[in-house]
């Protein structure tokens, strides 16, 4: 701001010394709308729905506590071979408070045991599909209903979902699994524990699961494209995530030392496979898009997108079923109105 003018003091008016102090900040003050978010979000916090799915084994629960730190399955019974041929895919689900640098993050992970693991296979995604509707329907009566001041959000935001390393591309069941979810949520496919393969071999698994996912159709969660005005390092990093998928990662619970440094790894008797080393493995290529870049645009394809889809297929099964019947019948429970005074007081 500029100092006052020389001539200024007891002359200048009230009114004049208001406009001179006004003049040079020539607008209304809406340019602080991004600050007023940002606090606001911050104090109600965050949170984010990850599912984790894929055969039992494959590491997935290894790769959710490499992810973010916790161990999340401490209490997680192993089924017997015996006991896994009979099971059916269960869901449970697990909640933590993460808070880092006054930013709180509520995480849930729905994590699908028993998927896969039968000996017939045949629509054993139903349970999972069945799961992420009836979030969504939750959701849609929650907001159809009075109060939608603190509805809990429980749609799921992003699918990990784990392909073997030891096959030749993708399996019939992982074609049909991810058919059968793309239209719900953002399905993203893993290679796990590619510890077990070559460079050259993960090369190779990775065109091979990329051709195949063209060929069926599959639709799984694509990286929104950089912003033109973005520097030329950020679109490099951009196009470098869009090529390095399906991420091929490694998971471990356990802290090596390697060079001098404690790092997560793995200790094998040949040497040390280290899980944030991005000459290793996808980890942490997985990691930043998940938690640093897109886990916003995750929760808003999941909002925009597979939300409203549900909603309008809801909506249109409901209108079409009242011209039909000719009577009023909805599938969200008609709540029975408030009296005036009710109303006031909520
Ligand atoms: P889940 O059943 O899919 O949750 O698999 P777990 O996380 O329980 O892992 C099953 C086994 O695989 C355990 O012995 C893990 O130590 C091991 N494991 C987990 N992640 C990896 C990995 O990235 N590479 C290798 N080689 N083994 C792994």
């Amino acid at each position: 701001m500029n100092p006052l003018p020389h001539d200024a003091g007891l002359y200048v008016t009230r009114s004049q010394r208001y406009r001179w102090c006004h003049r040079e900040k020539e607008y209304v003050g809406f340019a602080t709308l991004p600050n007023q978010v940002h606090r606001k979000s911050v104090k109600k916090g965050f949170d984010f729905t990850l599912m984790v799915a894929g055969e039992s084994g494959l590491g997935k629960s290894t790769l959710v506590n490499s992810l973010f730190l916790t161990d999340l399955h401490k209490d997680r019974k192993l089924l017997s071979a015996e006991e896994r041929i009979s099971q059916t895919v269960e869901i449970t689900k697990h909640t933590v408070d993460i808070e880092e640098k006054g930013v709180k993050l509520k995480l849930t992970i729905v994590d699908t045991p028993g998927f896969g693991d039968a000996v017939n296979n045949t629509e054993c995604w139903r349970p999972i599909t069945d799961y992420i509707d009836q979030q969504f329907e939750q959701y849609f009566r929650d907001e159809s209903g009075l109060n939608r001041k603190n509805i809990q959000d429980n749609r799921v935001h992003c699918c990990l979902y784990f392909i073997p390393p030891f096959g030749h591309g993708l399996r019939p069941v992982d074609i049909e699994f991810m058919k059968a979810l793309q239209d719900k949520v953002n399905v993203v496919p893993l290679i796990s524990k590619s510890d077990c393969l070559t460079p050259n071999e993960i090369r190779k698994l990775k065109d091979r699961v990329r051709e195949e996912i063209d060929k069926f159709g599959i639709k799984v969660y694509q990286f929104p494209d950089c912003d033109s005005d973005e520097d030329e390092e950020a679109k490099q990093k951009d196009r470098e995530l869009k090529e390095s998928t399906p991420f091929a990662v490694i998971g471990s619970n356990m802290v090596v030392e390697t060079r001098g440094q404690k790092v997560r790894g793995r200790l094998y008797p040949w040497g040390i496979v280290e899980v944030e080393n991005q000459s290793h493995c996808d980890f942490v290529k997985l990691r930043t898009m998940l938690i640093r870049t897109h886990m916003h645009d995750l929760k808003d394809i999941t909002c925009d997108c597979h939300y409203e889809n549900y909603r309008a297929h809801c909506i249109h099964t409901m209108t079409s079923k009242m011209n039909t019947d000719n009577r009023v019948e909805s599938p969200i429970p008609i709540l029975p109105l408030m009296k005036d005074e009710e109303v006031m007081d909520s």
